[in-house]
């Protein structure tokens, strides 16, 4: 529990127990779901605050209500610090989360009803990118490019044939499930040929882009978004970058577009967090994810388990399950009954339903920030292979007590105080 959350206990002590429990679960556990991470105590200190009570509908001193001077400086500062750290022309950190981000980042540049290209969701892509059960996907005439059966890469062939024949007049790319680099200036020449506007959604590895250990999309595409909660390891949140050009445009869409009064308690947390990722810690924390990342996958492929495109060089992988005789939502449940926390995932041609799937997805931003290194990265792969190998209640059991010896020697949030349930 917060320390400052005994009010809360004092308060609602139903709620605060609550609270108590998803501390706990945190702890004990191995987080291997790729876009999640824990966010510092500073910035969730500064989510807990009495910004959350202004009005600050508009820019910094342009607002609709006032008392804002504090708040604008603020919201300039977390503006300045984006900037500085993707050395980005113009940012928008009003977008209340990633989904928010693409709608009004797609809303400036592509009317309704035009075409819009992206990658599929079963090949890696994103809900928000057009798939028919999102608003994306009935707002604009979506076509989708998927990756290469073999290779499991994005084929910038097809991409360009679809570019030539759909004449799409926003391409995007960057997905929540694709663990490679995309290249970005490929990209570029595609959407320069066929007058498109570029969109990367880099909502996964924001973080290793912040880092220094992924290439960024910044000088190549005319908008990025974000989430800030993934890699990026700030508030739960969005963000949006362009260059001066689209700066008016984007701020628009976003308020009065699409949304309302922005979560100030929010923006100020994201100020909290884009100030850790200018650090030179923040840089060595972003090349240990990729390096655990990439030992992680070496070591279960060494068991027999195959990783789609061979390996990864981000934060996250994507795991092809079939060879331990189980399916994607039956590793998921296994593991969850470890204490490993995972999330199943269809992999590109996947033969299962995307309710059971064939595939899990694993990623090493939360481990890492936990202390975690790569001999522990082996260790985890060792846990993963038996309770998929050997799924007998006993073993698992005996699994999971090992997980919580490995998680309690990388506490978290070790300042807290433990709570009702812990
Ligand atoms: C996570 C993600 C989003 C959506 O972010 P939310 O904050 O959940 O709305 C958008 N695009 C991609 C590629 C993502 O991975």
């Amino acid at each position: 529990m917060l320390d400052h959350n005994a009010p809360l206990r004092a308060a609602d002590p139903e709620v605060a127990a609550l609270i108590d429990r998803e501390l706990f679960r945190q702890r004990e556990g191995l987080e291997l779901i790729a876009s999640e991470n824990f966010a510092s105590r500073a910035v969730i200190d500064a989510m807990g605050t009495p910004l959350t009570n202004k009005y600050s509908e508009g820019y910094p001193r342009k607002r609709y209500y006032g008392g804002n001077e504090v708040v604008d400086q603020i919201e300039q500062l977390a503006i300045d610090r984006a900037k500085a750290l993707f050395a980005a022309q113009h940012a928008n950190v009003q977008p209340h989360a990633g989904a928010q981000a693409n709608f009004a980042a797609f809303m400036a540049v592509a009317a309704p009803g035009s075409t819009i290209l992206a990658m599929a969701l079963p090949h890696g892509g994103h809900l928000s990118h057009g798939h028919p059960v999102n608003h994306s996907g009935t707002i604009w005439r979506a076509v989708h490019y998927g990756v290469d059966p073999d290779s499991g890469r994005i084929d910038m062939d097809q991409v360009r044939e679809l570019a030539r024949r759909e004449r799409p007049k926003l391409i995007v790319c960057g997905g929540s499930a694709y663990s490679r680099i995309i290249d970005f200036p490929a990209f570029r020449s595609v959407a320069d040929e066929v007058e498109a506007t570029l969109l990367v959604d880099m909502a996964h590895f924001a973080g290793l882009v912040a880092g220094g250990v992924h290439p960024s999309p910044v000088p190549h595409a005319q908008v990025v978004t974000s989430t800030t909660h993934k890699t990026l390891r700030g508030p739960r949140g969005g963000l949006i970058l362009c260059g001066d050009p689209l700066a008016k445009a984007i701020d628009k869409s976003v308020f009065p577009g699409t949304q309302g009064g922005p979560l100030e308690h929010v923006i100020a947390a994201k100020a909290v967090a884009f100030g850790e990722a200018l650090t030179p810690e923040f840089r060595r924390y972003a090349g240990q994810v990729v390096a655990n990342a990439k030992r992680l996958a070496t070591a279960l492929s060494e068991r027999g388990l195959r990783i789609i495109s061979g390996g990864t060089d981000t934060h996250v992988m994507l795991v092809d399950v079939r060879s331990k005789n189980v399916t994607g939502k039956r590793a998921e449940e296994l593991l969850g009954q470890a204490a490993m926390t995972v999330n199943r995932n269809t992999i590109p041609n996947d033969p299962a339903s995307p309710f059971v799937t064939s595939g899990v997805r694993l990623g090493t931003p939360a481990l890492t920030t936990r202390g975690m290194g790569e001999a522990e990265m082996v260790q985890i792969a060792d846990l993963i292979d038996r309770a998929l190998t050997d799924p007998e209640p006993a073993s698992l059991v005996r699994i999971r007590r090992e997980v919580e010896q490995l998680s309690r020697r990388f506490p978290l949030y070790q300042s807290v105080k433990k709570g009702a349930a812990a």
